[in-house]
């Protein structure tokens, strides 16, 4: 009787070995597998998700982008265009990185061809890079529904060539100075049509620190955040990461502090997108 217990136990003891060895190896072996990131909805690498775009008709998903401007949930997504820019994305790179935010980036193809090193960056540290046309020029843009399209594809094509994503499509559009604004309204018209034949949405903004006027020191930038931000739940927030305007580097960090103390998630594309496509 008394051998049988000691066997019983020793096998129990075995058994329980076995299990903890199972699961140290499960770590050494697959660690990516079993890691939880709880900054988002689902642990998935943004090469996957581009990938689940691609296949996927997201053109209902158009209606959620427009209700975020009017979303009780505190999320901020920081999203800075027109770049990159030698002189201001490798600063905001490294405040983002400093306060473990992250942001999504509307590049111009053109700048792309000139800095990839900096989209390259941008997106191996986990910002979205998503698509504001090749020269940033309306006249180009609108010129004729082939010449937008080429807008857009030929971005992609630098974006492609600089993140070393083959045929990458980043899925998400924003107009030069915004769909919102009261130019070239019927281009806009049938270039919405084209956008969604192309499986893209588009996104404006509800929330800015008025960069582009040129005119505000950081403080005042600052100062113009909070005033837009005011009495609003989830913020799309207009920013530039570009070195002819007023100094949104300088002021981000702070941005980020006070959006920080009202109680913001940060977001980026990456996470709006993994809310929808991947339950
Ligand atoms: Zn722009």
């Amino acid at each position: 009787m008394k051998i049988f217990v000691v066997k019983k136990l020793t096998l129990y003891i075995f058994l329980v070995f076995l299990i903890l060895l199972f699961t140290f190896l499960l770590f050494i072996l697959f660690p990516d597998k079993l890691y939880i990131d709880t900054n988002s909805y689902i642990s998935i690498n943004e090469e996957d998700l581009l990938k689940t775009l691609n296949d996927t008709d997201i053109t209902y998903l158009q209606d959620e982008i427009d209700s975020l401007y009017s979303s009780d949930k505190k999320i901020a997504y920081l999203t800075f265009d027109d770049g990159p820019t030698k002189k201001a994305t490798s600063k905001i790179l490294n405040i983002l990185a400093e306060e473990d935010v992250s942001a999504s980036f509307f590049v111009i193809g053109e700048y792309v061809n000139h800095h990839p090193e900096l989209v390259k960056r941008a997106f191996d540290e986990g910002h979205y890079i998503a698509n504001h046309t090749y020269h940033h020029s309306n006249s180009k843009l609108y010129k004729s529904p082939t010449d937008f399209v080429n807008e857009i594809k030929n971005t992609d094509m630098e974006i492609s060539k600089a993140i070393g994503i083959p045929n990458y499509s980043s899925h998400l559009f924003r107009f030069p100075n915004g769909y919102m604004s009261s130019i070239y309204k019927k281009e806009k018209k049938w270039a919405t049509s084209l956008l969604s034949d192309m499986n893209y949405l588009f996104v404006d903004w509800n929330c800015l620190n008025r960069d582009s006027e040129k005119v505000y020191s950081p403080a005042d930038l600052l100062k113009n955040l909070k005033s837009s931000a005011k009495d609003k739940g989830s913020l799309v927030i207009l920013m530039h990461d570009t070195c002819d305007l007023s100094d949104t580097p300088s002021a981000l960090k702070d941005s980020i502090i006070y959006l920080k103390s009202q109680g913001y998630e940060f977001h980026n594309f990456y996470d709006f997108f993994n809310q929808y496509l991947l339950k």
